[in-house]
């Protein structure tokens, strides 16, 4: 009797076996449809917002003079390495309004002599990079982190961004050009003649002429500098201008 139900017994277990296949296979396919569903609405396909390159700012220009007719002269004082309060003297009784060209690790020592000296002479500040390497050669990343950060800085510390670069040593390339441009500056600042050591130093003719600029240190010898230059510019009847006046 057993014997002959046995084929039965396999028949019922196979169905039953069968029977669950099934519904395993129904409740999987049921789970997979939320799957599914996302993926019918992928994200948009294409760069991000972050991944989108910065437009595109165009270079600053190199200038070594302004082109003008008008008789005068633009005093640059470059670096910031020698500090006295009697400098805001010197200037006012020349009446000068100069360009002070800083550099930043002069600078951040001492932030309110520039700010007070600038405002007590009407003078602007501008940028002369952050550690004042030569920047000719280098790449135009490295560049950039000598310029554009300092522009931020002295944005926050002075109020007003620069809009002139001076590379160090006069010494310049076309990324030199394209950094200073994305950091705001629309020229790069080279000069013609310098006074040092209260001597002029003439770079051409022995003259100072309407649109020449000049190059000048913060150092101990800066009663003389502004000395030798006043008398040089009065010899050639020029009068001090500030250059952001011309180079707009
Ligand atoms: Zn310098």
């Amino acid at each position: 009797m057993l014997e002959r139900l046995k084929p039965f017994r396999y028949v019922a277990v196979a169905a039953l076996a069968l029977l669950i296949a099934g519904l395993v296979l129904a409740r999987q396919n049921t789970g997979s449809q939320p799957a599914s569903a996302a993926q019918v609405t992928p994200p948009p396909p294409g760069p991000g917002p972050e991944s989108r390159p910065a437009p595109k700012i165009g270079p600053a220009k190199l200038v070594y003079k302004v082109e003008t007719n008008d008789p005068v002269v633009f005093l640059t004082i470059d670096d910031g390495a020698h500090q006295d309060p009697a400098m805001a003297d010197i200037l006012r009784r020349n009446g000068i309004k100069a360009t002070f060209f800083l550099t930043e690790f002069y600078a951040q020592k001492n932030p309110e002599f520039f700010r007070k000296l600038r405002d007590d002479t009407g003078s602007v500040i501008e940028n002369h990079t952050a550690t004042h390497v030569n920047l000719k050669g280098r790449s135009e990343v490295d560049q950039e982190k000598e310029i554009g950060p300092v522009s931020d800085q002295y944005q926050s510390w002075f109020g007003t961004r620069p809009t002139l670069f001076r590379a160090p040593f006069g010494s310049s390339d076309d990324a030199t050009l394209q950094a200073a441009g994305e950091a705001g500056a629309k020229y790069v600042v080279n000069w013609g003649s310098e006074v040092a050591n209260g001597q002029i130093k003439f770079s051409g003719p022995h003259e100072f002429r309407p649109g020449s600029i000049v190059l000048m240190h913060f150092k101990d010898t800066f009663e003389a500098d502004v000395t030798a230059f006043m008398a040089q510019a009065r010899a050639n009847g020029l009068t001090p201008a500030l250059l952001t006046d011309y180079l707009k």
